[in-house]
């Protein structure tokens, strides 16, 4: 088995991180995903539309 990030052979297969080879593979793995998930750009409908400004932008 290989680890599907570095590809470096995995031989304890009895290792909690399977199948990365070892916990920091898994979490450069997982690092990846979240930031791939939050590249996704969210299309902002609630910006200013100029109108309904009810919010005063008061001082405190
Ligand atoms: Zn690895």
């Amino acid at each position: 088995m290989k680890c599907p990030l570095c590809g470096k052979e995995v031989k304890d297969l009895k290792q909690p991180c399977r199948p990365f080879c070892s916990e920091r593979c898994k979490l450069i793995d997982l690092g990846n995903w979240i930031s791939g998930e939050y590249r996704v750009p969210l299309p902002e409908t609630n910006e200013k539309d100029g109108e309904n400004a009810t919010e005063d932008p008061g001082e405190e």
